[in-house]
This record gives structure tokens, sequence and C-alpha cells, in this order.
């Protein structure tokens, strides 16, 4: 299972969640990899599990917040100071904001969600694309189903994880004569921290039911796990994905498909 050997690739966001699943499977796949949060603490503590697990594997952490031009330029700045080249991004880390209606939307919520989901996905973009115009390369970025449909009382969120879903359509147009190859997932409701949250602001006194409840209207009848989203990634990374891209994947267990 090989089939990222020898290559080098950027997980933001990586402390948890669909970063750290995702950095799990990459590094089981061969890549060397750069793991970015803003969490410092979880950070290393993931690149110690990480590095125990894969002891064959390089990993550089460097702790940035996604929003900050700077910091996403040192990420990168980094990568290659480390490792000589990038070969993928996995555009990943980013937020939910708060659960509002459309017009009671706390507007500073609004724009801390711009700066991280969108600005964020936008600077990673801007500082590895002249990196990868050197040998061809992959970009991942993370949308939601709220990327490609309405989800209630999440204004902030489906703005920017469709605006995701746009950046990615014109980074695969702009690039793919550079052999890059940019794509968007979207996944539903996987269970990670960022979900739990979620759960426990629909249903304080009994999130778990919550949980229960919104995975029985998927087709699948469960919630997706953080390994079903990264063995997608690792695919849309490797060079396996020869041909794929401009594309918003729903990984969603079928649930975006009901009507
Ligand atoms: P999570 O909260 O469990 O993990 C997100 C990680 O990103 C954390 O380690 C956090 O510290 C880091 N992070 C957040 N903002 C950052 C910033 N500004 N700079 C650097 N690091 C930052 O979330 P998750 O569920 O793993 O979500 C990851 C991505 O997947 C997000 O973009 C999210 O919108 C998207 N997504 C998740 C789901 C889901 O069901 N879990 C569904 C659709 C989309």
């Amino acid at each position: 299972m090989a089939n990222l050997k020898g290559k080098v690739i950027i997980v933001t966001g990586a402390a948890m969640g669909l970063g750290l699943a995702a950095a799990e499977v990459l590094a089981w796949k061969g890549a060397d990899l750069t793991l970015v949060d803003y969490n410092d603490e979880a950070l290393n503590k993931t690149k110690e599990e990480l590095a125990s697990k894969f002891p064959d594997r390089k990993f550089l952490t460097v702790a940035a917040d996604v929003s900050v031009e700077e910091n996403v330029k040192n990420y990168v700045d980094q990568t290659v100071k480390e490792f000589g080249k990038v070969d993928g991004l996995y555009n990943n880390a980013g937020i939910e904001g708060k659960q509002a209606s459309l017009v009671d939307y706390d507007i500073n919520v609004f724009k801390k969600v711009i700066d991280i989901n969108l600005l964020g996905v936008y600077y990673g973009m801007k500082y590895v694309i002249p990196e990868l115009q050197k040998n061809g390369g992959k970009i991942v970025n993370v949308a939601s189903v709220g990327g490609i449909r309405g989800v209630l009382n999440q204004t902030a969120y489906v703005a920017t994880k469709h605006a995701v879903a746009g950046m990615t359509k014109n980074a695969a147009l702009e690039y793919g004569k550079d052999n890059i190859l940019t794509n968007a997932i979207a996944p539903g409701a996987i269970l990670t921290p960022m979900v739990a949250e979620a759960f426990k602001q629909v249903n304080p006194d009994n999130p778990k039911a919550a949980e229960k409840e919104y995975a029985s209207r998927n087709p699948t009848r469960r919630l997706g796990n953080p390994e079903d989203v990264a063995h997608l990634v690792a695919y849309l990374l490797s060079d396996e994905n020869g041909y794929v891209s401009g594309q918003v994947i729903a990984i969603d267990g079928g649930e975006s498909n009901m009507y």
C-alpha cells in the first residue's frame, strides 16, 4: 500500500478530526508530512503518536493559523526547507462557527468563519501552487455538503464552503496545464470533535440523542468515520488519480441525493 512513497504532503488542521485521520492514512501509504495546526499542544502530541507508529516516515510540525497569510507562507517555506519540495496539500483546517438563523448571525463570528474557511484555503493554494508548478501535484480542499446544499442555521459555514467549491473549480481550470489536479471533498456528518460540538449546540441536554436522530436520516443509518474520508483523500492525492480534477466529491453515505 505504498502508493504515496516519496511524496511530501502538507496537512492543515492536522491535530485532530479529519486532518489527523488523513495524516495517519497518508503516512501509512508512504508519505512524509508537514503537519499544520494552531493548536500547538495537540499538534505535538499528534506528531509523537505518528512518529512512533510510522518510524520510517518524516514529520515536520509547523504551528500556524491558516487565516494569517504570513503563517501560511511560512508553513510552505518550512516544508520546502525541510523536504526540498511539495507534492500535495490537504487544505483541511476549518471551523463551524455558531448555529444561528441568518438574520441573527453574529457578524464577528461570520467574519472569523470567512477568514479561516475561505481565506485560509485560498492562502494555502496561493503559496503551494507555485511549488507544485515545478513538478506537478495534487490539492484536496475540504468543502462540505454545506458547500453543495443549504444547512439550517449555518449561513456563514455554508457561504464559505460554497466558496471553497468555487475556488477549487478555478484552481483546476487555471493550473491543470501545470499537471496540478485540484479537487474538493464534501463530507456529510463525520464524527469528529467539531461535529460532536455541533450536536451539543443542537441538543445541549442530550447531544447523543441529536447524533442518533441525525444518523437515522442517513441512507446508511450511520455517521461517517474520519477513516472513510481519509481513504478518499489519499486516493485524490496519489498518482493513481490521473484525471479527476475540479470536482466537489460528496462523501456522505448518499444523503445529499435525498429529497
Ligand atoms: P475538528 O474541529 O475536529 O478539527 C479541526 C482542526 O483544525 C483542529 O485541530 C483545529 O485546531 C484546526 N484548526 C481550526 N482552525 C484553524 C486555523 N485557523 N488554523 C490552523 N488550524 C486550525 O474539525 P473536523 O471535523 O476534523 O473538520 C475538518 C474540516 O472538515 C473542516 O474544514 C470542516 O469544515 C470540514 N468538514 C467536517 C465535517 C464533519 O462532519 N466532521 C463535515 C464537513 C466538512
